[in-house]
């Protein structure tokens, strides 16, 4: 009987859009690209998208789904273990383990079920997790389904991570959970001497590096790569919907024994649905590429240090990092969480299209615009944006 909770949730969602807290959903009627039109009619250039190459409709890649929809069909209605692996689905398991330079790897439906399945198979209440306080919310929800000790870590804080590694050090097993970079920050997880603790406190370290597979390390394997830790860290996850396409599905890739027990004990492999074969076959093509040639992450990376450094100049407050997501921060502003939205919707009446962050996503007195580059933006563009940046900036007095 939909009855009480129908005008409880009546309240609650009108309580959330007066807080200003009710996400509308922007509609684009294009690919997913550089310049997309958006319901409204606009064409703008989009610097919020986790498209980090510009591989979303990239040929190549559109060339491979569509081959695939006539060579393996459109589904598989089934889990893996039944009747849902064909060749193909074992092809991206290999390469995506010799991308990410581990023994092997195992698909699931996204990143989100990756990290929800890793944990429970391998950690009892004898074990303990040590996760970084801002780790993404799968991770998070991976850590609540298992049933080990949890060790919450103040965020990229070295002395706090070894404290909590001493205070750990009864588990039969441990697992240190971080992002690899953590997405409002752009942050790069100080991955070096993560490894170097774990290996003092015979940890073992898992990384998820949904924000950096394809591009973050010289020839784009991720924090474990731009590290030099790729030996020492033991598990990834990372996600297929972003840099490597941004369709669908995601992967772990670690030793080969716990690969191996992955595929019989992990709940989201056993009872969900397999890939979509042309899903499949479009992160192939991409895998294939980004082996081939550094030229995209080449070109990302030229595109993010350009905007950087003219936005400096500009007299931006930028947050400083090394990765294509680019906070401009408003904390020094009394009013910074509506400056930051009212920004925001000003850049959009001039075709750039950026997403403003403020309480509760991000700490209060932290208001941002968070801007992501991509290989698929050109020069001209990154000059549109900064062009228009410091016009809305004079405006309302951000720069002077
Ligand atoms: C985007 C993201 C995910 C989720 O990936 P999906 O494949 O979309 O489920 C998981 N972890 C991190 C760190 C992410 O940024």
């Amino acid at each position: 009987m939909y009855g009480k909770i129908r005008t409880d949730l009546q309240k609650e969602l009108q309580a959330l859009k007066e807080a200003g807290l009710y996400k509308e959903e922007r509609i684009i009627t294009t690919p997913q690209g550089p310049e997309i039109r958006v319901s409204t009619g606009e064409t703008v250039l989009n610097f919020c998208a986790n498209n980090y190459l510009g591989l979303s409709s990239h040929p190549k890649v559109i060339e491979a789904a569509h081959k695939c929809l006539d060579e393996w069909g459109y589904g598989m209605s089934s889990v893996r273990f039944i009747c849902g692996t064909q060749e193909i689905h074992k092809q991206l398991e290999q390469k995506a383990a010799k991308f990410l330079g581990k023994d092997d790897a195992i698909l699931y439906a996204a990143c989100f079920d990756a990290n929800a399945g890793i944990f429970e198979p391998f950690l009892d209440k004898e074990c303990a997790i040590l996760t970084d306080s801002l780790n993404h919310a799968s991770v998070i929800d991976g850590i609540r389904l298992c049933k080990a000790q949890r060790f919450i870590l103040d965020h990229m804080n070295l002395e706090d991570y070894e404290a909590k590694l001493k205070a750990s050090q009864g588990a039969k097993y441990r697992i240190f959970a971080t992002d690899g970079v953590f997405s409002m920050d752009g942050d790069i997880a100080p991955l070096k001497d993560v490894c170097a603790l774990a290996e003092k406190y015979d940890t073992m370290v898992m990384v998820d590096d949904s924000h950096a597979t394809g591009f973050m390390g010289k020839t784009g394997r991720g924090t474990h790569e731009y590290h030099d830790v790729i030996d020492k860290v033991d598990l990834i996850t990372t996600t297929f919907g972003k840099a490597l396409g941004g369709a669908s599905g995601g992967c772990i890739a670690g030793p080969q024994e716990m690969i191996d027990w992955l595929r019989q004990k992990s709940r989201p492999y056993l009872f969900s649905n397999t890939l979509a074969p042309s899903v499949v076959a479009g992160t192939i093509a991409v895998l294939d590429t980004l082996s081939e040639t550094t030229e995209l992450r080449d070109k990302l990376e030229k595109n993010q240090r350009m905007f950087r450094k003219m936005m400096t100049a500009a007299g931006f407050d930028l947050r400083r990092g090394d990765h294509p997501i680019v906070p401009i921060m408003f904390g020094k502003f009394d009013n910074d969480a509506p400056l930051a939205q009212e920004f925001a919707s000003k850049l959009l009446a001039e075709g750039i299209y950026v997403i403003g962050f403020s309480h509760p996503v991000v700490p209060r007195g932290q208001a941002r615009i968070r801007v992501q580059l991509s290989a698929a933006h050109e020069e001209e563009h990154i000059h549109k944006a900064v062009t228009a940046f410091t016009k809305i900036g004079k405006e309302l007095k951000v720069i002077a």
